[in-house]
């Protein structure tokens, strides 16, 4: 037998996708991320990477809102 090239199996299992997109999710989750000043800080966070016209973003910033808002419709009911 020579190498011939694997079939490629069509049947794949509609998971796949999603498993994808949960990974997008983790890698944006990652970069935003809750960050303060200092640890004693009484305000609330700051996005660790958004920031607009050079200032800081108030924690959660608008990904994680609009992330949230996706993994809720995306998601069951659970929660
Ligand atoms: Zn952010």
């Amino acid at each position: 037998m020579s190498d011939a090239p694997a079939p490629v199996d069509d049947a794949q299992e509609p998971t796949n996708e999603h498993q994808a997109a949960e990974a997008a999710i983790e890698s944006v989750k990652a970069l935003h991320c809750e960050w303060k000043r200092y640890e004693t800080d009484p305000s609330p966070g700051y996005c660790a990477h958004c920031e607009k016209d050079g200032d800081l973003i108030p924690w959660p910033c608008p990904t994680m809102i609009a992330l949230g808002q996706a993994e809720r419709a995306a998601g069951g009911s659970s929660g």
